[in-house]
């Protein structure tokens, strides 16, 4: 990788070679300032509209115009089935089976489903262990659940914060801290990839270490899935959630995929909140008395299954198998990413001024680099924007940019370097 050139006929050539790069006209790239292609680095944050999206959701539209209520029996795809269409390529996705996944509802309403289930406290096992800075949303989902079994968020609460002059966690301290835990840990909840520094976290590791201190452990798939190749069955992890609007480009407050492990599948003793949809399927509509939950992550259903950001969540998941799955997707990913890191080296920045806070190993971290910008940090996002750079901004510091393995082209990230080079003139 050292053999990497900053100027655009190398990043043409890279292109040239990239047996993915028809995906890129798949999706509608946003202009920029000038009226030409953007350079789109944001699908950490929102993944671009798939041209296959509209249609699908026009397909919706047609049989409810055409069938009203009967297509939930007898439109194209029929919409009590509907979900079921999901569940393969959303277990391939993860590395699941079938049984264990599900797409439903949206990611902190996930959430709260899974932790009603898989944290339990006990007067003596009651803690939960999660990121320090974790997304707010999960911050004040956990800060609630704790809640919710009479604890306060400071007692039951663990923060595992990076080493004083680090910005991101190893793995051998949040396994020292698991152990250290021991048996007053209930749960774990980390997110599979962190959304501020973009370091990807050892999801097996994690796992053993909880299992051996007996604690239940999931993830926060949000900035893993689409992003990351994962093995959440072999990996033995418990649960998982999801959402599907960034890399998975589903569209704005899109669905949520679920996981739970093929051990609880049939765990109807398991304490949930419950719903018809969640309910056996041979008696669902005889709506009787007694929640009888399906088997697997399905049984943690609640509602009838939202048509219209499924049929776009289809379409966008559609792109992901068509392309080869993760795996392919994610040897182009390491290698864009790699190539921006080179472009930022180059520049040759003191630290005082700039620094990447996303580890520099592609095993420990996504697509997603983390630039801590120690100066005028603002006025350099405001700089890539008025040169059609959508890269996304976190307070006080952090640009963070994202190049995505589908529509993003070695081109777009030469185009950054450029830009940067420039700025830093
Ligand atoms: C994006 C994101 C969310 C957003 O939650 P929604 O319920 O989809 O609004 C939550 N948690 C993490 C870690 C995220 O990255």
């Amino acid at each position: 990788m050292t053999s990497f050139q900053p100027t655009p006929a190398f990043a043409a050539q890279l292109d040239a070679q990239d047996t993915l790069r028809d995906f890129r006209s798949r999706f509608h790239i946003p202009p920029g300032p000038d009226g030409q292609e953007s350079v789109y680095l944001c699908g950490n944050s929102l993944g671009l509209m798939p041209k296959t999206a509209r249609a699908a959701v026009e397909q919706e539209f047609a049989d409810w115009e055409r069938l009203g209520v009967e297509g939930h029996f007898h439109g194209t795809s029929p919409w009590m089935h509907y979900h079921e269409t999901l569940t393969d390529a959303s277990a391939r996705l993860v590395g699941a089976k079938p049984v264990e996944v599900v797409v439903m509802n949206n990611l902190t309403t996930n959430l709260h489903l899974l932790l009603i289930s898989f944290y339990r406290p006990t007067a003596t096992r009651y803690k939960v262990l999660m990121e320090g800075g974790a997304f707010p949303s999960d911050q004040y989902a956990l800060e609630s659940q704790v809640k919710l079994h009479g604890y306060t968020p400071e007692a039951a609460i663990v923060e595992l914060v990076p080493r004083p002059g680090e910005h991101t966690l190893r793995t051998e301290d949040i396994e020292a801290k698991i152990r250290e835990l021991g048996d007053s840990l209930a749960t774990i909840i980390l997110g599979g990839v962190n959304y501020y520094t973009g370091q990807a976290f050892d999801m097996a590791a994690i796992t053993r270490a909880g299992h051996a201190v007996g604690a239940i452990v999931g993830f926060d798939l949000a900035h893993a899935a689409g992003n990351l190749e994962m093995h959440l069955h072999d990996w033995d992890v418990d649960f998982a959630c999801w959402c599907t609007y960034k890399y998975l480009n589903s569209g704005p407050g899109g669905t949520s995929g679920v996981y739970v492990h093929e051990r609880f599948a049939n765990r109807p003793d398991l304490p949930r909140l419950a719903g018809w949809w969640g309910h056996d399927p041979s008696d669902r509509f005889q709506m009787k008395k007694g929640f009888r939950p399906m088997q697997g992550a399905a049984g943690w259903q609640l509602s009838n299954a939202q048509i219209f950001p499924m049929a776009i969540h289809r379409a966008a998941l559609a792109l992901v198998e068509e392309a080869g799955g993760m795996a392919v997707l994610r040897r182009k990913s390491e290698q864009l990413t790699t190539y921006l890191e080179f472009l930022i080296h180059n520049l040759n920045l003191p630290a005082s001024q700039l620094e990447i806070i996303t580890p520099p190993d592609p095993a420990t971290r996504g697509c997603q680099l983390s630039l801590l910008v120690h100066q005028q940090g603002r006025e350099l996002f405001d700089f890539l924007a008025s040169n059609g750079i959508i890269a996304d901004w976190r307070e006080p510091n952090v640009i963070r940019l994202a190049p995505v393995p589908l529509y993003n082209s070695f081109g777009d990230v030469q185009r950054v370097g450029a830009a940067l080079a420039q700025w830093r003139k």
